[in-house]
């Protein structure tokens, strides 16, 4: 799976941001609670454009949030059209733009438009590619017991099954676990 890559930094960005709602994130809480965890996510993953640091902001990005997260699971046509509704709603106009140190890419909302609507768009932008491709089965759920996070596959055999290397090598562990019961057995 290849893709241009502002989308597949959009997709990798979206899967972390849905892995921080209480049923996906390492410490089982809502890990966009605070301003503070809201601007070092956003920081560590250098989105630009304006935020103006409220609460009532916060709270709007954690509503997308969950609205991406129904969309992560949903079947081709329901996801394309998600997609559009969110599109739509936004008046989203495509353009091409080149700021701070990113070489032309692809922004469908101004730099200074609210920042829970630039998440959306930018998120919504980047499933398009994956409708096209129709690559829908590259969005997952993390395979791991008990873990309720989300996976973009960008790999090109398709086999990354876990969320994180913690849920990896949790379930290796698990299988190894069960592999030596057997051979006491
Ligand atoms: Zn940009
Ligand atoms: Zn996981």
């Amino acid at each position: 799976m290849h893709f241009a890559p502002d989308v597949e930094e959009t997709l990798n960005f979206a899967a972390v941001l849905l892995n921080t709602a209480p049923a996906a994130s390492r410490s089982g809480r809502d890990e966009l609670a605070t301003l503070g965890e809201l601007h070092d996510l956003l920081d560590a993953n250098r989105y630009g454009g304006t935020r103006d640091r409220s609460e009532s902001e916060r709270r709007t990005v954690v509503q997308t949030r969950d609205q991406l997260r129904a969309l992560w699971t949903l079947e081709r046509d329901e996801l394309a059209g998600g997609i559009n509704e969110i599109l739509r709603a936004s008046n989203a106009l495509p353009q091409l733009v080149r700021h701070d140190e990113f070489d032309w890419h692809i922004h469908a909302t101004p730099l200074d438009a609210p920042l829970s609507e630039r998440i959306r768009v930018e998120v919504a932008l980047a499933l398009v590619d994956i409708i096209r491709a129709s690559a829908t089965d590259r969005l997952r759920v993390c395979e791991a017991h008990d873990c309720g996070g989300v996976l973009v596959d960008l790999s090109r055999n398709g086999s990354k099954r876990f969320c994180s290397v913690r849920c990896g090598n949790r379930m290796n562990m698990i299988a190894y676990r069960e592999r030596q019961l057997a051979v006491d057995a």
